[in-house]
């Protein structure tokens, strides 16, 4: 390999830059799109055999990192280019701001993205649609594609899932590159590499919220717990009809969603609070004590909702519990 070990450094770090520009003659993406011979989700569209080493890893080369790069043009840009011969650059997966995946190199070959044989020869390259400077191009979609090939790779290489192994391709040694970037959210995508990214969506409705709370003029307002959620909290005499106060969400998607509620707790208050949970199979109600365990958040449990901005969440005075039944926050968390 050190026959061809100046060539292909030359090349790589004189073509990988602005390759969009260079990109003239368009060659067609194939419209049959065969299956990625390495990695499930992937379309298999080939790179030009001009632009890539053929190679047998990791019997001759061990896979030690996974470099991550923008393309600085479209998704489809990319796929065209590395199949053109002229131009000596290639990676082995592309993805798009939709998340669709294409591979082009095998794994056990060699592809021309880093600018640094020896960090070619160790890695598998990774092409993301969009421009290192612009916003909006590096998508909840496009991340969790992404996430997934990586988490695929290092799986099947026994690559580290750390900030040593999987790297821009502005910290490969000698990179003249600064891609991905500062847009490029290193904290989330490891998350999602390392399966701990936080619930992907949460919406808190307190009672002061405005256009999001809505109850009768039975509910008074109070300021008197200092374990109250923001300002106040609303409270109301318990009476045998339901007279709700409700909570509105803008629910992104149907799905499994956690239900947590925040009420300041006082001996005076009702020992039988019906939360009301609007449940794509109907209403369902949690009976809560908010004589204890107030001042913070309180999980009712995970139910189905459906997508839409309507009233999702409600406290009824309908209880034979004794005390005022308390309205304060209430948070509904993606699972
Ligand atoms: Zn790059």
């Amino acid at each position: 390999m050190s026959s061809v070990r100046s060539p292909l450094i030359r090349r790589a770090a004189a073509l990988a830059s602005g390759f969009a520009l260079a990109f003239g003659a368009a060659l067609a993406v194939p419209t049959a799109a065969h299956a990625s011979p390495d990695y499930g989700p992937a379309a298999w569209v080939p790179a030009s055999t001009s632009n890539y080493t053929d190679a047998s890893r990791e019997t001759d080369y061990n896979i030690n990192y996974v470099v991550i790069h923008t393309i600085q043009g479209s998704y489809t840009s990319a796929i065209n280019w590395f199949q053109n011969p002229s131009a000596q650059v290639s990676a082995h997966y592309v993805v798009s701001k939709t998340g669709a995946v294409t591979q082009m190199v095998r794994e056990s070959d060699i592809a021309w993205h880093a600018g640094n044989w020896t960090y070619n020869t160790q890695s598998i390259g990774i092409e993301h649609e969009g421009y290192v400077e612009q916003d909006g191009w590096y998508t909840e979609e496009m991340y969790q594609a992404s996430a997934a090939i990586v988490r695929s790779v290092t799986s099947k290489y026994g690559i580290p899932r750390d900030r040593a192994h999987i790297i821009g391709h502005n910290e490969v040694p000698g990179a003249t590159h600064t891609d991905p970037g500062s847009k490029w959210n290193w904290t989330y995508f490891m998350q999602l590499v390392n399966g701990t990214t936080p619930p992907s969506w949460s919406q808190t409705v307190d009672n002061t919220t405005a256009g999001r709370f809505t109850a009768s003029a039975s509910w008074g307002t109070s300021t008197y717990s200092t374990q109250r959620y923001g300002a106040d909290y609303r409270y109301a005499d318990p009476v045998a009809a339901s007279d709700p106060a409700w909570y509105k969400f803008n629910i992104p998607a149907t799905a499994s969603y956690k239900v947590e509620v925040w009420y300041p707790a006082l001996p005076g208050y009702n020992n039988s609070t019906p939360y009301v949970i609007a449940t794509t199979g109907g209403n369902q109600s949690v009976a809560v004590n908010q004589q204890a365990t107030g001042g913070s958040w309180r999980t009712l449990g995970t139910f189905t909702l459906a997508a839409g901005d309507y009233n999702a969440v409600g406290v009824s005075r309908w209880t034979s519990g004794t005390g005022y039944v308390i309205a304060d926050a209430v948070r509904l968390t993606r699972v």
